[in-house]
C-alpha cells in the first residue's frame, strides 16, 4: 500500500495540497473564492462543470425574467480591461497547480458576449494568453440578436470562443411573455442560426414544467417547432432541466393559476419534449437531429 511517506516524490508533491487539507482550510478556501467572484460562482451548463470560471461582467444586464433569481442580488457591470487582468491573475494564483485539472474557461456571468466587441475580443485574448483553454459562455437571446452579427461571432470564434449556451426555456410565445423574456421566437431562431453560421456551437437550455399544466401541450409542440428551425448538428447540445418555481419570484403567483407540475410530471414532460423535438426536427429538415438531448438539473453545478 502507498502512503504519503512512501510515495514517489513527484506524486507526493502533486497530492500534498490535498493531504494538507482540513475543514478550516476548506472554509478559508471557500471564502477566498467568494471574494474573487463577489459571491458564489453562478450556474454553468453540465458539460462545463469544473471550468476555470472568469467574470468578464458581473450579473445579468436584463435581470427581469419573472422566474429567475440567479443574479438578482448581483449588480450588473462590465469589468474594465485593467480590472479583468487583475481578476484573471487572482484566479491563477488561487487555483495554482489545480489549474492543470481544468479543461475549459467559462466566461460569465449571464451574457458576456454582449460586451462591446473591441473590448470583448481583448478579453478573449487575455483569457487565451493566461489559460490557453477553449472558452465557453452564455448568450441571452433578448439583446444579443440586435447587437451582434455573424461576423462578430466569427471574430469571437477566431479569438477562442467554442460554444455558447442560450436559455431559451420554451418555444411557446405566451410562456416567454409570462417569463418576461422579451424576445420573439424568430429572433431566437435567427440568433442561433447566425451563431452556427459563424462556426461556433450552441447549447440550448429548456425547462420542463414551463407554463405549468395549462400550457403543457403548447410548451412541447411550440418548443419542438422552434428547435426544428435551428441549424443544430454535431457539436451542439440541448439540455432540459425541471423548472423550479420559487415562492419569492414573480412567476410563482402566475404558476399557481397555470397549475404547477409535480416532479414526476416534469420528468414525463422531459421525455415527451425529447421525443417531439426529434420527431419535429426530422419532419422539418428531412434528416435526424444529430445532437444529444440531455436531462440535467439546474440546481446542480460542480466547480
Ligand atoms: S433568465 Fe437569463 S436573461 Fe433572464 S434574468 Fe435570468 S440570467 Fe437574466
Amino acid at each position: 500500500m502507498i502512503n504519503a511517506v512512501s510515495m514517489p516524490e513527484e506524486i507526493r508533491e502533486a497530492v500534498s495540497p490535498f493531504l494538507d487539507m482540513n475543514y478550516e482550510k476548506l472554509v478559508l478556501d471557500a471564502e477566498k473564492m467568494k471574494s474573487i467572484y463577489g459571491g458564489d460562482i453562478p450556474i454553468v451548463p453540465p458539460d462545463q462543470y469544473f471550468p476555470v470560471y472568469v467574470q468578464a461582467e458581473t450579473g445579468c444586464s436584463w435581470n427581469k425574467c419573472t422566474f429567475c433569481r440567479l443574479y438578482r442580488d448581483r449588480t450588473y457591470g462590465v469589468r474594465s480591461l485593467e480590472d479583468f487582468s487583475k481578476h484573471l491573475h487572482s484566479i491563477k494564483e488561487f487555483f495554482g497547480k489545480g489549474l492543470a485539472a481544468r479543461r475549459s474557461v467559462f466566461m460569465g456571468d449571464a451574457n458576456a458576449v454582449n460586451i462591446d466587441q473591441k473590448v470583448l475580443l481583448q478579453m478573449l485574448d487575455m483569457i487565451q494568453s493566461e489559460f490557453n483553454l477553449p472558452i465557453f459562455s452564455f448568450v441571452d437571446a433578448i439583446s444579443t440578436q440586435k447587437k451582434k452579427s455573424e461576423i462578430h461571432f466569427q471574430e469571437m470564434r477566431e479569438h477562442g470562443l467554442k460554444r455558447v449556451y442560450i436559455g431559451l426555456e420554451s418555444g411557446d410565445p405566451s410562456i416567454l411573455r409570462i417569463f418576461n423574456k422579451l424576445m420573439n421566437v424568430s429572433e431566437a431562431i435567427n440568433l442561433v442560426n447566425k451563431i452556427k453560421g459563424s462556426g461556433i456551437n450552441v447549447g440550448i437550455i429548456l425547462m420542463a414544467g414551463a407554463g405549468g399544466k395549462k400550457l403543457y401541450r403548447n410548451h412541447i409542440d411550440n418548443t419542438a417547432s422552434v428547435i426544428s428551425q435551428m441549424d443544430l448538428g454535431k457539436g451542439d447540445i440541448i439540455y432540459i432541466s425541471p423548472m423550479y418555481e420559487y415562492e419569492d419570484t414573480e412567476y410563482y403567483n402566475v404558476a399557481q393559476d397555470l397549475g404547477i407540475l409535480s416532479s414526476d410530471e416534469k420528468l414525463k414532460q422531459i421525455d415527451e419534449l425529447k421525443a417531439k423535438i426529434r420527431e419535429e426536427f426530422q419532419d422539418f429538415n428531412g434528416k435526424p437531429l444529430e445532437c444529444p438531448i440531455a436531462p440535467y438539473d439546474l440546481m446542480e453545478a460542480v466547480y
